[in-house]
């Protein structure tokens, strides 16, 4: 018997349900990463409880999604939809049903995995509490996101003293690029444990189904041209770039040209807004005849989607990480991304696609148009995106490390660590 099959651990993902449907209601890449994070654990033995914040009375409190690997979900403040950005009231609510919720199962949990800064300071509560030791990912930097938007909201000081906190305290960071440590270091703060494992995608799904099946499968013809978005509409992801880019394109007036939009939007809340200007965009720049809006695209039919594409492109102003490159290059498909954050670590220019500086429509444009241009050299690059991710980029791989990660900090007595600093 595996030597950790009793060991439990507590994933937390206070804003990020991983055991909701991925594309809508704000849900994206944290709650895929918990999620697949999770179950890859359990297959290795541990005992896993994702815990995160109910949003709704008809959500269950527990959902199992197989053997050791369920989903709790914790009454913190009303149970509705909040934005993230004002949910930190909330936190102390969500420790004390935490800690109620170990009182009541007889379990305590010898180390917590954190997720987004939220999570963190809860993490560092209970370390506090409970002596529970914490690795941290944070999805998302303040420091990083506060210099691409205009508005700072009022939260902004409490992150940004939180995610220097758990830096500086938490047993271990788990930085998803080189890139992203590289902020967090020259951002955040010189102090503190830091780690570099990536995040994954599933291989076996993502790549299951060839170009020619998948445009079959969607109605789409053998000589379009496809060039495809997926993920949330938010205007940090550059939807509009890329919009105003295939408006330049010179496949425009090609009636095979496609561009096809992917992600889920709610009327009158954010994402919706965000959909609809970018619909108003297409319009006015007269794109509608051949721009697909999809709405949400479940994991099932995603593969069919990357597969059928000739080009993914992730414009994102800044991205961490960004899984849906990698989701693409998974299914023999090139990206052409924004040259930042972890977007530099996943795609490799001129051998798996292209980057381009953010917000620069022509060099999008340009970059796009390179691959439309050129079907055999977008195979190769679809070929050598797909290597890449077998070796790098597998969730199997990934959650080995965080295991071997674990368990070695479970390993650590009391006086091998360093010292805690602790903030009263
Ligand atoms: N996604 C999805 N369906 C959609 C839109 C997005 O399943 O309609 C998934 C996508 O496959 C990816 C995740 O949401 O796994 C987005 O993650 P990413 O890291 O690219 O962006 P984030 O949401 O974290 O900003």
């Amino acid at each position: 018997m595996n030597s950790r099959t009793e060991q439990r651990i507590a994933l937390i993902s206070v804003h990020g349900d991983p055991a909701i449907e991925i594309g809508k209601e704000e849900a994206g890449g944290q709650n895929v990463y918990v999620r697949q994070v999770g179950e890859a654990l359990a297959q290795l033995g541990w005992q896993v409880d994702m815990f995160t914040r109910k949003v709704s009375t008809e959500q269950d409190t527990i959902v199992q999604h197989r053997p050791n690997c369920r989903t709790i979900r914790l009454e913190a403040g009303a149970v509705e939809f909040v934005p993230r950005d004002n949910l930190f009231g909330n936190l102390p609510e969500f420790v004390g049903n935490f800690l109620k919720f170990q009182r009541e199962n007889g379990i305590t949990y010898p180390l917590i995995h954190t997720n987004y800064w939220l999570s963190s300071w809860v993490g560092m509560q209970l370390k506090k509490i409970q002596g529970s030791k914490q690795v941290h990912t944070y999805h998302s930097l303040g420091a990083v996101k506060y210099n691409t938007i205009k508005t700072i909201p009022l939260i902004a000081s409490t992150r940004l003293a939180v995610e220097k906190e758990v830096l500086e305290t938490a047993e271990r960071i788990v930085a998803t690029s080189p890139q992203e440590k590289e902020h967090m270091r020259s951002l955040v703060s010189t102090k503190g444990n830091i780690d570099i494992i990536p995040c994954g995608t599933d291989i076996e799904q993502f790549g299951c189904i060839s170009q020619q099946a998948a445009r079959v499968k969607l109605g789409l013809n053998p000589e379009d041209k496809v060039v495809m978005y997926v993920g949330r509409f938010d205007p940090r992801k550059g939807i509009e770039t890329l919009v105003r880019a295939v408006g330049k394109s010179q496949f425009r007036g090609d009636k095979h040209l496609k561009l096809i939009i992917g992600g889920g939007s709610r009327p009158g809340q954010s994402d919706g807004m965000e959909r609809e200007r970018i619909e108003g965009i297409v319009h006015e720049l007269g794109m509608s005849d051949f721009t697909i809006f999809t709405g949400r695209l479940s994991q099932e039919i995603l593969p069919s989607y990357y597969a059928a594409a000739d080009v993914c492109v992730v414009p994102s102003h800044y991205e961490p990480f960004g899984l849906v490159a990698i989701e693409a290059m998974a299914s023999n498909t090139p990206v052409v991304a924004s040259d930042v954050g972890g977007l530099q670590f996943t795609v490799v220019p001129e051998e798996t696609g292209l980057l381009a500086p953010p917000q620069d429509e022509d060099a999008f444009a340009v970059a796009i148009d390179r691959i439309l241009a050129n079907p055999q050299w977008r195979d190769q690059l679809g070929k050598a995106g797909r290597k890449r991710v077998e070796s790098k980029f597998s969730w199997n791989g990934v959650a080995t490390q965080l295991s071997e990660l674990y368990t070695q900090l479970l390993q650590l007595k009391v006086q091998d660590q360093e010292p805690v600093l602790l903030s009263s």
